[in-house]
């Protein structure tokens, strides 16, 4: 082990010289003028060593005396930071080394009690780390492994060939780059960084992993925390129900499709009136079908998909395209588009962004009139695209507005021919916009018309 060096305290050195300096020449001039007041006295000679004697006899005391007052100022500082029903009764005291001697066994007596709490609650803080039914580390920020629980050692470091007795780096317990450079992020950014189920191949498990960046006292970074959340079961049954729903919409859509192709066969025939409108209704209702199971398998197949792919969009093209479909579907109704877009271009998911704005369109004109105003806004903000999206239709009640993108939540209509819906477009739509970070809004009242604002982040 290296010794430390202190460098030579000069200052002490200087101040203790300047001190004695002091007493020396108070000396000196008392014995001069002792010697002169005193010129015809035969004890002259006698006075000069008795004084000499006195100076002497200072300088020893002052070499004792200076460093013991230093510890009694040290005792006055260590007195202030004392709890009050422990200060030492100083201002009456009796004897300077009686007060040490106390002093001393009170710092002794506290420091027993500050290192047993110490221990006890390294003790707690070690079986609260412990007992947590996930992996957790902590690391320094040169990605030391400094601390880890049992489950963290034994799924991720009992199989590694990795010494122990040394600080174990995180690329030797991890070889995934994703990962590492969360832990890296935490640490440059200083921000929790959080990954959802993420899958580690050496594991071939999916973990939920929460990474917290560490302070010290100064709120200086030392590091960070990583607690890693076992959620394969949860995602393995998550896998199961969304390609449970996408293999029955993707198998029901066949026959559904063979019961509108043989209903329409059969109305080319020469039906009877009543044959006719029961072939009509067994049409209709296959096309509802269909429509369903479409928009479940669309919302199941955005539920499976880890990753977006995000790109460049030419966002007036895209509407006008989506609007030419759609009109192509409601002959009997005029649709009035407004645009106002301070910018031409947004990044996201082509695919899925080309979904939101076929379902809001779509809503628009089935539940507008025969003449609906849409209008889209546009606005490029400092972190984010805001999308406004607005019609004159018959608007969205208060109490309807919380929950219209619920799954399968329909408002209530009060018309003889209500209008066929799923209720899963609004929630394929938010879910659409979650999977970009984003979010949506919308602000209506019944009779109002209604606005969807869409906030994407930008890249
Ligand atoms: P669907 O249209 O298939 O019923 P959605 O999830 O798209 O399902 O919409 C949920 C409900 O929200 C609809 O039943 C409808 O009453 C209401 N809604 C959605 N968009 C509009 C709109 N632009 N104007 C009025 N009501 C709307």
């Amino acid at each position: 082990m290296n010794k430390k060096k202190y460098p030579f305290p000069w200052h002490y050195f200087i101040r203790e010289i300047q001190s004695r300096f002091f007493y020396i020449v108070v000396t000196a001039i008392g014995i001069y003028l002792v010697a002169n007041f005193t010129n015809n006295s035969p004890y002259l000679n006698e006075i000069i060593l008795i004084l000499s004697l006195l100076a002497i006899s200072i300088l020893f005391t002052l070499n004792r005396i200076l460093p013991f007052r230093k510890i009694l100022n040290r005792i006055e500082v260590i007195q202030e930071k004392l709890p009050y029903d422990k200060k030492l009764d100083l201002i009456y005291q009796k004897n300077e080394w009686n007060l040490l001697e106390e002093i001393l066994s009170l710092t002794e007596t506290n420091l027993d009690e500050q290192s047993e709490k110490l221990q006890t609650q390294d003790q707690e803080s070690w079986t609260l780390l412990e007992s947590i039914p996930s992996g957790l580390i902590i690391i320094d920020k040169f990605q030391n492994c400094k601390k880890f629980n049992s489950y963290f050692f034994n799924h991720f470091i009992s199989n590694k060939k990795v010494s122990l007795v040394e600080n174990i780096k995180l690329w030797k317990v991890f070889s995934n780059d994703d990962l590492l450079s969360a832990f890296t992020k935490v640490i440059s950014d200083k921000k929790v960084e959080k990954l959802e189920g993420f899958f580690i191949p050496e594991k071939n498990q999916y973990y939920d992993i929460a990474i917290t960046p560490l302070f010290d006292s100064k709120t200086e970074i030392i590091g960070a925390i990583g607690i890693f959340h076992n959620v394969t079961n949860s995602k393995l049954t998550e896998k199961m129900r969304v390609d449970f729903v996408a293999n029955v919409s993707h198998e029901i859509k066949t026959p559904l499709t063979s019961i509108k192709g043989y209903s329409q066969l059969l109305q080319a025939q020469n039906l009877d009136s009543d044959t006719k409108l029961l072939s009509d209704k067994i049409i209709s209702n296959a096309e509802r079908l269909h429509d369903l199971f479409e928009s479940l398998l669309k919302l199941s197949v955005l539920e499976s998909k880890r990753d977006i792919k995000i790109e460049t969009i030419n966002f007036e093209d895209l509407v006008k395209k989506i609007l030419g479909l759609i009109n192509g579907k409601y002959l009997d109704k005029e649709v009035h588009l407004n645009t106002q877009f301070s910018i031409h271009h947004i990044q996201a998911d082509i695919k899925l962004i080309e979904q939101v704005f076929t379902n809001l369109f779509d809503n628009s004109i089935k539940y507008g009139k025969e003449s609906i105003d849409i209008t889209i806004e546009l606005d490029d903000l400092e972190n984010h695209y805001r999308i406004k999206f607005s019609d004159n239709g018959p608007g969205i009640s208060q109490e309807d507005l919380n929950r219209i993108f619920e799954r399968f939540y329909r408002v209530q209509e009060k018309s003889d021919s209500p209008i066929e819906g799923s209720g899963l477009g609004l929630s394929i739509v938010k879910h659409i916009i979650n999977k970009h970070n984003g979010q949506i809004l919308v602000e209506s009242s019944f009779g109002q018309g209604t606005t969807f604002i869409i906030e994407l982040p930008k890249l």
